[in-house]
Parts: structure tokens; sequence; C-alpha cells
């Protein structure tokens, strides 16, 4: 589950581009172009990783579902479970906005993608116990992975080359407006932009 940005990430050397280079090979063999939407529903389907919402799960109590839907639908946002022979199904809050939906289940998918694995110890975090928790490294790792998946590089380069305003590229990707900002200063393309212009004007 996606856990508040903290100002140390750490990441191993090549994460990063890595993370890049998955997320426009995703869109390839699903014949997309490195620019276009791919949606978590269809990268989930891609992975066969079935997408549920409490209500759907057999066997939650009456009073889980409270706790998910009601009196807790703030407190959680996705959750992957892993089932027998490597596979996976994700669980996720429908009570938040479409576009946080969106980042929530990339963030899981990138949990699957990454093969990160819980440790044993302190596993669940209350509510059912359908939450596992996974080490800071792999949440950044998952929060990295979820945001290249989500608007990859050259998906901004492309955006921004296009004259798209940031609420446009939100529009584009289904992306939140914070997102959208995220990406775009995380990933220095605007500030490249930038600069390569001065570079010519200055010539
Ligand atoms: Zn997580």
């Amino acid at each position: 589950m996606p856990q508040g940005k903290r100002n140390k990430i750490q990441l191993r050397r090549g994460f990063k581009t890595e993370a890049e280079k998955k997320s426009i090979e995703f869109r390839k063999q699903m014949s997309l172009n490195s620019f276009d939407r791919l949606s978590a529903t269809q990268l989930a389907e891609y992975f066969g990783i079935p997408i549920y919402t409490p209500q759907e799960i057999e066997g939650l109590s009456t009073q889980h579902l409270n706790t998910l839907l009601v009196t807790g639908h703030d407190c959680w946002s996705a959750a992957v479970i892993p089932l027998p022979d490597k596979k996976h199904i994700i669980i996720h809050n429908p009570k938040h906005s479409s576009v946080r939906q969106e980042s929530n289940l990339m963030h899981e998918l990138a949990h699957v993608i990454c093969e990160h694995n819980c440790e044993e110890e302190d596993n669940y975090i209350g509510l059912p116990n359908i939450f596992r928790k996974y080490n800071e490294v792999q949440e950044d790792e998952a929060n990295w992975m979820a945001g290249c998946l989500h608007i990859p590089r050259e998906g901004i380069v492309w955006a921004l080359k296009k004259g798209m305003t940031e609420a446009e590229i939100g529009e584009h990707f289904h992306a939140s407006m914070d997102m959208v900002k995220y990406r775009i200063n995380i990933t220095g393309v605007r500030a490249q932009m930038n600069n390569a212009r001065k570079f010519r004007y200055n010539k």
C-alpha cells in the first residue's frame, strides 16, 4: 500500500532507468506508443491479476466491510494479495477519486512487477488481515515504478513538446495534478527543455 513520500529515497543504482524501460516495454507489448495512456486495468489484465473491491471478496464480514468502506475508508488505498503459484489479486478502495484509484492500482502492480515479498514479521497492519507491510526500500521502488508506469518520461517529453498543459496531461494519462507535477519535476524534463531553448536562443 502506498506510503507518504519520504525525503530520502533509497533506490538501487540503475533502478530508475529500468523502471522507465519497463513502462515503455509493457506499452509496446500492448501495441501502445510510449506516450499512450496505459490504464492500470489493462496492465493488470496483461499480468492476469484480477482487481476486486471489498464487496466482491467472499468471506469478508459485515464488520470488515463497514471498516473498509465506511469508518476506515480514508485509511487504506489498495493491497496486493499473493496466492499460490505466484498468482496475485488486488483489492482496492473504490471510495477514492478515480485518478487516485488509478495511481493506487499502479502502485500495487508495481510491487508485483518488482517482485516484492513482504517480511514475515509484522505482516499485518490492522483492518482485516489482508494488508501486508513492505519495507521502505520496496515502497520507494513501488512509488517510483508506479510513476513511470502511469506517466513515462517519454510521455512527458511528448506532451510538453505538444504544448499540453498540466491539466491536459492529467486528462490524457488519467492522473491527478499531484502525479503530473511530481513526474514533470522528478524527471527534470521541463528544466531540460527550458535549458535547450535557452541554449538555442543564445547561439
Ligand atoms: Zn506499497
